[in-house]
């Protein structure tokens, strides 16, 4: 499998605001077929400036991958990576709508190559969920790319240990995936204090264990609203067909009710 690190690299000292890092040519996107159509602020917006309406919920976004995998996908993970040119226009609309919140999970290397450039470029930040074995293996973020992530101002969460269902595992096995948080923030050199399950997979069990970890908001994958300061937050994950006027759209849902009830048959059984 990969390495792991119990000791914190030895790290050089980066300035609170680090310049960006300088940018790699973006590789030919071969894994996004469909033309992105350009940014723009659409009808719902429009209609909730004029009537003076403020979203009373956030609305968190769940990234993975952006541009060519650098390592090998598990099954069904292609659908969830997004092209380039496609996360640009997708930033370019989320600057507008302060209520829309950033994630990126799996600890990727396009995190740093690609992610963290284009939101500093469009003065945004967000929250990167890093799987705590993957951390400097082939085609993931190498140590100093995560400490650079959180010298830069984005935040840092857990993805637990080795990306498993927590919902499966057995406690000894959960507890493992719990430490995870304390070794990602050793190597980070930041703190951590989010978490966001892998798969989506949690229960009552898996959430009693996040608390009792110290974890101060947990994200899902269960769509739908909560409200801002919420503990547990749903999150809408980005597919390779969304374009930015898709995720606008839902970035205002007056119909949206159905998905919070989901979440709480969840969270109680
Ligand atoms: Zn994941």
């Amino acid at each position: 499998m990969t390495s792991m690190h119990t000791q914190p690299p030895q790290r050089t000292p980066a300035p609170l605001h680090a310049p960006a890092p300088q940018r790699t040519p973006a590789p030919p996107n071969t894994s996004a077929p469909q033309p992105v159509r350009p940014a723009r602020v659409g009808p719902a917006h429009r209609v909730a400036v004029r009537s003076g309406r403020a979203p009373s919920h956030p609305f968190n976004l769940c990234f993975h991958g952006i541009g060519t995998p650098l390592r090998e996908l598990e099954p069904g993970e292609e659908e969830f990576w997004v092209g380039v040119d496609q996360f640009e226009q997708m930033l370019a609309m989320i600057r507008h709508h302060p209520f829309i919140n950033i994630t990126i999970d799996d600890s990727n290397a396009s995190d740093f190559t690609y992610a963290l450039p284009a939101l500093l470029d469009h003065g945004l930040t967000a929250t990167f969920f890093v799987v705590a074995e993957r951390i400097d293996s082939p085609g993931a973020l190498s140590s100093t790319a995560l400490q650079e992530l959180a010298s830069s101002g984005m935040r840092i969460g857990t993805h637990g240990l080795a990306h498993r269902p927590w919902r499966d595992l057995r406690d000894h096995g959960l507890e493992a995936e719990m430490r995870a948080a304390r070794i990602i923030a050793e190597i980070a050199g930041a703190p951590v204090r989010e978490a966001a399950c892998p798969f989506g997979s949690y229960d009552r069990r898996v959430l009693g264990a996040l608390r009792r970890h110290g974890l101060r908001r947990v994200y899902t994958v269960d769509r739908g609203r909560a409200p801002y300061g919420a503990w547990l937050q749903p999150r809408y994950t980005v597919c390779k067909g969304d374009t930015p006027a898709d995720l606008e759209q839902l970035a205002y849902p007056q119909h949206n009710w159905h998905l919070t009830a989901r979440t709480l048959v969840k969270r109680l059984r």
